[in-house]
């Protein structure tokens, strides 16, 4: 059975309180709502960790995870957090490659397999994104488009470290647009995905592989999402800043 996961990206969002508010409420609703089959990831900006952290202390199937991390290990790199210093703050997952970071910051697809690399030595689950700008949508050409992100960055892993990847698919046309994929759009393409990843990792590890849906997920479409054979959850950006919204997603 593939674990179920739905994962928070704050982006750049939310002051020291507002982030302990956000947190404390998933965190009672989690519990007092007995939510416990599914894996639920905090990403929140680099600096609220420690918080976080302490507050999700308790709960078992809570987790914090970085937004990003830098493609080096240590040094002068001004501003940069590394995969060590975040599992050092408790963390166990990191986004990786998010469309943003590709397009604002423009990270290439050789950086993303360093950082995936550093990422996986400090003991942290990456969850790559990978998704189609709307002009190679348009085209026809979106298959084709994401195989390519995937076999660049990571299908130089070994089989064991490709099998603690977490793969996200993210159209960037659907990303804060209120415009999602339907569901057969989400679903043709994590089965695309899911058949890339067994052409060179086998069917066990392509199974085992979670594949998460994001892109203006909301309470309202993500049940119709969720239920696709291929999508194992959601990575969630606006919707994961509203406790209650979130916390239906997760359910
Ligand atoms: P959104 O963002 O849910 O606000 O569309 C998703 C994401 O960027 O991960």
């Amino acid at each position: 059975m593939r674990k179920k996961i739905v994962a928070g990206n704050w982006k750049m969002n939310g002051t020291q309180e507002e982030g302990q508010k956000l947190t404390s409420e998933i965190v009672n609703m989690v519990k007092d709502e007995r939510i416990s089959d599914v894996t639920v990831v905090l990403n929140p900006p680099f600096v609220h960790a420690s918080n976080v952290k302490k507050l999700i202390g308790g709960v078992d199937n809570i987790f914090l995870g970085g937004q990003n991390c830098s493609d080096k290990a240590s040094g002068a790199y001004t501003g940069e957090t590394s995969a060590s210093i975040l599992a050092s703050f408790g963390a166990t997952y990191v986004i990786i490659g998010h469309s943003e970071r590709r397009e604002y910051f423009a990270e290439s697809n050789e950086q993303l397999t360093e950082k995936v690399k550093l990422a996986l030595e400090n003991g942290l689950t990456p969850i790559f994104c990978c998704g189609e700008p709307l002009e190679i949508r348009e085209a026809g050409t979106h298959e084709a488009y994401v195989k390519d992100q995937l076999t660049e960055s990571l299908f130089g892993l070994s089989e064991e470290d490709f099998a603690k990847i977490v793969i996200a698919y993210e159209p960037i046309w659907a990303i804060g647009t209120g415009k999602t994929a339907s569901s057969d759009q989400a679903q043709e393409m994590h089965a695309a995905i899911r058949a890339h990843l067994a052409s060179k990792y086998g069917e066990k590890i392509a199974e085992g592989t979670s594949i998460l849906y994001g892109g203006s997920c909301k309470p309202d479409n993500a049940p119709e999402i969720f239920s696709k054979p291929d999508v194992d959850g959601g990575l969630i950006g606006g919707a994961s800043l509203k406790s209650r919204d979130f916390v239906d997603i997760i359910k």
